[in-house]
This record gives C-alpha cells, structure tokens and sequence, in this order.
C-alpha cells in the first residue's frame, strides 16, 4: 500500500559567502547531491533561491521528508530554517523533478526575492501557499515553454 503523502514548505537565509561562481558552484553542489539522493527516498520537490534566501519544497512520505529534512537542516549553507508548511497532500506537485530549481535570473526568484525582502523573515507574513503557488505557476510555465522548443 502506498504510504500517504506530504509536502513540507520552507525558507532559509543563505550563508553561502564569496562570488557569483562561489555560490554557483554551491548551488550546483547541493542539485547533485538532491538528484542522487532524492530519488532514493522517493523525494520531489523544487529549491528557489534570491535575494540571500533559500525556499524549498519536499514532497514524500512523512518518514523521507523527515529524514531527507533532518539532513538538510544541519547543512551549513543556510540557517534561519522556518518550515512554512508540512501537511498531508493528494498528489504531487513536481512529480517530474528530484528537485526542480529556479535561480536568481528567474521571474519566481524576483518575486519570491520581494516577499522575502518585504516579509522580513517574520514567518506570520511568509506564507507557505504562496510560496508553494510561485513555483508551481513558474514550473508549468517552464515545462511548457520547454515542451515548445521540443
Ligand atoms: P555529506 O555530503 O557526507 O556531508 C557531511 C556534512 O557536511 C553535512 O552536514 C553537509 O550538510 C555538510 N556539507 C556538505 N557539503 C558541504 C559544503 N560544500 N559546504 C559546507 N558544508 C557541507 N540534500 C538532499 O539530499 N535533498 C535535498 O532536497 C536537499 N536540498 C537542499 C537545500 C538547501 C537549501 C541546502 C543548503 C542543502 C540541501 N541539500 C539537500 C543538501 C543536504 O543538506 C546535504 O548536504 C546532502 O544531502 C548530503 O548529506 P550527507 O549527510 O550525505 O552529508
């Protein structure tokens, strides 16, 4: 029988420090060990990062969020960690994507870079919905303009 399943939504202020290819190189660094790893613990999900913060969605069994969350918690390229959201959910949102990623040149990024800037880290003001309907919005529209050049 399939486990239930759930999504947990959080953000995290970056502690990555040095240059553009400093912090590209981080980045890529944590997508490769997130696609090697996700995918073992049957974790999807999408990472956004701007504006010196981190948001990310997991989406899995309770017990592989947990763990795959624990990991990531301890990670000292980021703190601050505030969990927005975790609850139960029907289906998957980046069934596609170990973890899907959108970067400071993308339109989420900007936007997510303004509620972060204006929310000030104060997590009464951050909510998980909106962050979790930024990347949704934006993956679709970057799935379809994909499947466009196809
Ligand atoms: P190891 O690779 O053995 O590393 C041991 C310790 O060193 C860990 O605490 C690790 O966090 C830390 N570490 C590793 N590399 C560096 C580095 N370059 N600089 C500083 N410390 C380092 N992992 C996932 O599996 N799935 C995800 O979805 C995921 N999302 C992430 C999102 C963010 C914003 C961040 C910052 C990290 C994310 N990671 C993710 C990476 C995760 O935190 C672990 O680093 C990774 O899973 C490897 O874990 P490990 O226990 O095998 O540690």
């Amino acid at each position: 029988m399939n486990e239930p399943l759930f999504r947990l939504i959080y953000i995290s202020r970056n502690e990555i420090s040095g240059d553009e290819a400093t912090l590209n190189r981080e980045i890529d660094q944590i997508l490769a060990s997130s696609r090697v790893k996700n995918p073992i613990e049957n974790i999807t999900g999408a990472l956004m990062f701007n504006a010196g913060c981190f948001a990310q969605v997991l989406e899995g069994s309770h017990n592989e969020i947990q763990n795959t969350f624990e990991r990531i918690q301890c990670d000292p390229r980021h703190s601050h960690v505030v969990v927005l959201a975790f609850e139960p959910t029907s289906e998957r949102s980046f069934s596609n994507w170990s973890m899907a990623y959108f970067g400071t040149n993308s339109n989420a990024a900007a936007k997510f870079g303004d509620i972060a800037n204006k929310a000030g880290f104060d997590p009464s003001l951050l909510e998980g919905d909106r962050i979790f309907d930024l990347l949704k919005e934006h993956l679709i529209e970057a799935e379809s303009a994909s499947h466009r050049k196809q």
